[in-house]
């Protein structure tokens, strides 16, 4: 039988963790307040935003026995705060708004369809982008 020790890295952030260093991860994770983005390239910006819609964030009751409380946040309040509507973004200014111990719904979005529509778009644009360079090129010559 053999034994072997191995390194698992854990991201400082989610709960991801893996055998190889995640470095890139870190620097990109939703649950990082300083992430870069990978989907838009945005920066810096959510620490100002999460302050902002703290305010935003509704309570709501459940009409249970129990009277179950969660919170709530439109997506019309975090699509006024970012430049672009970013997938990665979104997801990312709920779960850490999500953070503080608060469980926040955003009904109206859903990543997986919204990512789709975004890569969808974003590929046409740089196959565009594509098309004109290699126009360009032809007529210099
Ligand atoms: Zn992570
Ligand atoms: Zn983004």
């Amino acid at each position: 039988m053999t034994i072997k020790t191995k390194k698992v890295y854990y991201c400082d952030f989610c709960n991801k963790h893996s055998l190889r260093p995640l470095i890139e991860h870190e620097k990109r994770c939703t649950m990082n307040i300083n992430r870069i983005c990978g989907m838009c390239g945005a920066f810096n910006q959510l620490p100002i935003i999460i302050e902002k819609l703290q305010s935003k964030i509704k309570i709501k009751h459940y009409d249970d026995a129990k009277e179950f409380e969660y919170y709530a946040i439109d997506l019309n309040d975090i699509l006024a705060e970012l430049e672009e509507d970013c997938p990665a973004c979104i997801l990312s200014i709920i779960r850490l708004l999500s953070a503080n111990g608060k469980l926040i719904e955003c009904q109206e979005f859903n990543y997986e369809k919204a990512k789709e529509e975004w890569w969808k778009l974003h590929n046409e644009e740089q196959d565009e982008n594509y098309e004109m360079e290699f126009y360009y090129h032809d007529i210099d010559r």
